[in-house]
């Protein structure tokens, strides 16, 4: 079958035309006990893709229990490192085999780029699965000679410290990358011998439920990795607050990152957060304004700017400034707009009709509040939930479309004079995600990174990812790093063992 010009897999065709999904408990196909079921819809025509069930409570404690019980009684606890090395890798081998089909379902499912979706992030699960993997098997404790000041002198201790899972994971991601978020989670808890309750979002839980199909392939014992569908208040929030739960890893905006942090506080949970963003491109006066535009193009229209480290903020000094933001409505202008299937598209529609609401509200806002609007600035006039690539320029800094995550392809341009001014500027939201600094000139750059607060600073490039490279925020963009050695740490606990000798 072909859409768009775009030839769609058998896989994905028979996975889609099933359209009554069922979550993943132990190694069961299940229905949630209520029966309740969740509408999936197509971003890009505003149809029903399928149903999903819709957990709650009850799903929840049995999908805890399952992962529960695969710790402590199944064959995982007693796996060598090296087999659960091959297990992940054979997912990650399964992901290839799979990788146009997720990108098809992704993309059908979220409304990006299928071309896009398939190179970056499938790609970026199949490196991180296998990144991982390898971790598995270097996990290790110290030995470490010890005397203690107040014991009689004859006396000999040796201590050791091990590194074990933290336990049962409760990992709950967004709809904006939905699989390769999941993948931060699961590939680190994995590798570290948890066992793991997944929540992908309401909006896009198909790529989470092919996935589960491939883990089976793979041979994971039941109970590893379990996958429910549902909303957050139903199902998220029971899981988070589980006392089965040992460790919540959570990505998502920070207002439900806040309750989830509280909620995991009562039980000591140990809780990762990847938060919300307002992130700042900051452009020198020595750039080449045609990269600078580009820079900024691609920093926030990348999968239609609904990016926690969007470039959603542009400080370009003034001597560029206007050369800088005509270029960049140039690029908008020209942006090829249309269904994620079609070969052609950059700017799909945004993922669901809420989205669509926010986002075109913030436009208005920005035009009531005074905001020049350069460029878009409205609805696409057609089928789905397209929105006009947006640029904005101002000099007010308090606006709250400079403030305040949009999660949209909406961009504010602000001139700047002075290099110190503009680092206090860059910091002045409540977020601290990214930051990209565009200049050739090396020794301003480097004094600029150390006084911008973000978990990334990028250089002369924006949303760049490698997973070697640890992701994650300062200040209310959270706590914890996604991807790198760094993040295996978060799925581990230290035990200290003292012996007398
Ligand atoms: P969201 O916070 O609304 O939802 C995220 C997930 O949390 C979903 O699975 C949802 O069902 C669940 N959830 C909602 N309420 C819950 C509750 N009370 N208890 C438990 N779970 C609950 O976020 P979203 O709209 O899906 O995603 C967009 C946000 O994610 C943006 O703010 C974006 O910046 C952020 N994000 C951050 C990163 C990062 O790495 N820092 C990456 C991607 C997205």
């Amino acid at each position: 079958m072909t859409e768009f010009g775009h030839t769609i897999e058998s896989r994905t065709r028979t996975f889609l035309e099933a359209t009554h999904h069922r979550m993943l408990i132990g190694d069961q196909w299940v229905e949630a006990v209520e029966g309740q079921r969740l509408e999936v819809i197509n971003p890009a025509d505003e149809t029903v893709l399928g149903t999903v069930p819709a957990a709650g409570q009850t799903d929840v404690d049995r999908a805890v229990r399952a992962a529960g019980q695969a710790l402590e009684n199944g064959p995982w606890g007693r796996m060598r490192p090296s087999e659960r090395q091959n297990l992940m890798l054979k997912l990650a081998d399964l992901i290839e085999r799979d990788a146009k089909v997720l990108a098809e379902i992704e993309s059908i499912d979220n409304g990006k780029s299928a071309q896009i979706a398939q190179a970056v992030d499938i790609t970026l699960c199949i490196e991180f699965f296998r990144y991982m993997a390898g971790w598995a098997t270097k996990i290790e404790g110290a030995s470490l000679d010890v005397s203690v000041p107040f014991a009689p002198p004859e006396s000999e201790f040796f201590a050791y410290t091990r590194r074990e899972p933290v336990g049962v994971v409760a990992a709950v991601v967004p709809w904006n990358f939905p699989l390769l978020v999941a993948t931060w989670k699961l590939a680190p808890a994995l590798a570290a011998g948890c066992t793991v309750v997944l929540k992908p979002a309401e909006q896009t839980p198909l790529t989470a439920l092919y996935l589960g199909s491939l883990l089976q392939e793979a041979g994971f014992p039941e109970g590893v990795v379990n996958i429910i569908t549902g909303d957050g208040p139903d199902a998220g929030a029971p899981l988070v607050a589980h006392p089965g739960v040992s460790k919540v890893s959570f990505t998502g905006s920070t207002e439900v990152g806040k309750l989830i942090g509280r909620a995991a506080m009562d039980n000591m949970t140990r809780v990762t957060l990847e938060l919300g963003g307002k992130s700042p491109m900051i452009v020198l006066d020595d750039c080449d304004p045609a990269l600078a535009a580009q820079g900024a193009a691609q920093a926030i229209f990348f999968n239609h700017g609904q990016v926690c480290c969007a470039g959603s903020r542009l400080y370009v000094h003034k001597k560029l400034y206007d050369n800088v933001v005509a270029e960049l409505a140039e690029l908008a202008k020209a942006l090829p707009m249309g269904p994620g299937l079609d070969p052609q598209t950059h700017l799909g529609p945004l993922v669901s009709r809420e989205q669509l609401d926010r986002v075109c509200g913030y436009i208005d806002l920005g035009r009531e509040q005074g905001a020049e609007l350069v460029t878009g600035g409205a609805r696409a006039n057609r089928n789905g939930y397209f929105v006009e690539p947006t640029v904005f320029a101002s000099t007010d800094d308090a606006l709250r479309i400079v403030q305040e995550e949009i999660f949209g392809p909406v961009v504010v341009a602000l001139p700047y004079e002075d290099l110190d001014d503009v680092a206090r500027r860059a910091n002045d939201t409540p977020y601290g995600l990214g930051a990209s600094i565009w200049s050739n000139d090396l020794s301003r750059v480097h004094r600029l990174v150390p006084k911008i607060k973000a978990g990334t600073v990028w250089v002369n490039c924006h949303n760049m990812l490698d997973v070697a490279v640890p992701f994650g925020g300062y200040k209310l963009s959270g706590f914890g790093r996604d991807m790198g050695r760094q993040s295996l740490d978060a799925y581990l606990e230290t035990k200290s063992v003292f012996m007398a000798v």
